[in-house]
């Protein structure tokens, strides 16, 4: 079997990587941009995947790309994904995370894969925006209503409808994986639950003396990034395309990560480490995401096994060993 993955640089195409590896694929890699920084470390930790150059604005370029890869399977992960960064950057997320999904569908058709090619879309649960809270206590399923909050939220809802257009229009197999907020050691420091648990690990090995956070009542449906990327490849393998919720089922505040991060240094009171700064804050918020994975876990089968504590834990172990403060 032969996969394409755009977004490789990226947490889940490192986690993707590894799992399509285990399970013997070859593997294609797309990659940004002329001496981009992150290919060497890509290099050295994933030598088994073949890197392509191009990026999801430049359609030819992903066209090139699905005719060298040939792919079994695409997993188009690639996106600017950052809320905060992209009420900055609106167009070029709209460009990117948006518009960009519409070339690689396009390019799939060009290249005559349009039958051969299973494709798996990077959909998000940023698209319900929490304002339509429909569900409470239930959380979010594939039937609930979308209101995006951000730039980010809104391109990704173009993304998700072009995704299924195509899979009407032309009967190609194209799933979205409505994917609640996922983290793990890989995890970009610019998210929260990875900026707090690297800032725990260098606060207790004496590198910084606080950390500077936005606000902390949000509540968020915090899985773990290796459970979900299992989740992605089960729908491509399901018999027909369709969409799913993959979630934990559970909501925690900010408030709440930072009890059980600073727990795992001994620290009980974490009051006096965090100073709130506005550059952290967003024009709108989401005040609390919470999904329903009843679907997945039922037509596919799909668990999950890390739980919320589990997850801090492992995040925490990690970044402490990565500062040389663990033990
Ligand atoms: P998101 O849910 O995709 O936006 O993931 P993030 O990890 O970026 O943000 C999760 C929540 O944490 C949001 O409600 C943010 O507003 C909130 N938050 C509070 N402080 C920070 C911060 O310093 N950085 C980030 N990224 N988010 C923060």
């Amino acid at each position: 079997m032969r996969a394409l993955i755009t977004g490789i640089t990226g947490q889940d195409g490192g986690h993707l990587a590894e799992l399509l590896h285990e399970k013997g694929y070859e593997i294609f890699g797309l990659i940004r941009g002329q001496h981009n920084p992150r290919r060497q470390a890509v290099e050295a930790e994933f030598p088994y995947v073949t890197l392509i150059e191009g990026d999801l604005a430049d359609p030819t370029s992903i066209v090139r790309a699905v005719e060298i890869a040939q792919p079994d399977e695409l997993y188009n992960l690639a996106a600017i994904s950052h809320v905060g960064y992209s009420f900055k950057n609106p167009t070029l997320t709209a460009e990117v995370t948006g518009k960009g999904v519409l070339n690689v569908l396009e390019a799939v058709r060009l290249a005559g894969l349009a039958e051969k090619t299973k494709v798996y879309q990077a959909s998000t649960s940023e698209m319900f925006g929490g304002l339509d809270y429909n569900r409470p206590g239930r959380g979010y399923n594939e039937e609930s209503l979308f209101h995006p909050r951000s730039p980010y939220g809104v391109a990704k809802l173009y993304g998700h409808w072009i995704a299924k257009n195509y899979r009407e229009s032309y009967g190609m197999f194209v799933s979205c994986g409505i994917l609640f907020n996922h983290e793990g050691e890989r995890r970009g420091v610019e998210f929260v639950t990875r900026k707090i648990t690297h800032a725990v690990a260098r606060i207790k090995a004496g590198l910084q003396d606080h950390i500077e956070l936005g606000d902390l009542w949000p509540k968020r449906d915090w899985g773990y990034a290796g459970d979900y990327v299992r989740g992605m490849w089960q729908m491509v393998q399901h018999g027909t395309p369709d969409d799913f919720v993959l979630a934990s089922g559970e909501t925690h505040s900010i408030e709440e990560f930072l009890d059980l991060a600073f727990a795992e240094i001994g620290i009980d009171d974490w009051k006096p480490y965090v100073q709130q700064n506005p550059a952290f804050m967003r024009p709108a918020e989401v005040d609390i995401l919470l999904g329903d994975p009843a679907k997945a876990e039922g037509v596919l089968g799909w668990k999950r096994e890390v739980d919320f504590p589990g997850l801090v834990k492992l995040m925490v172990a990690h970044d402490l060993n990565l500062v040389g403060a663990a033990g």
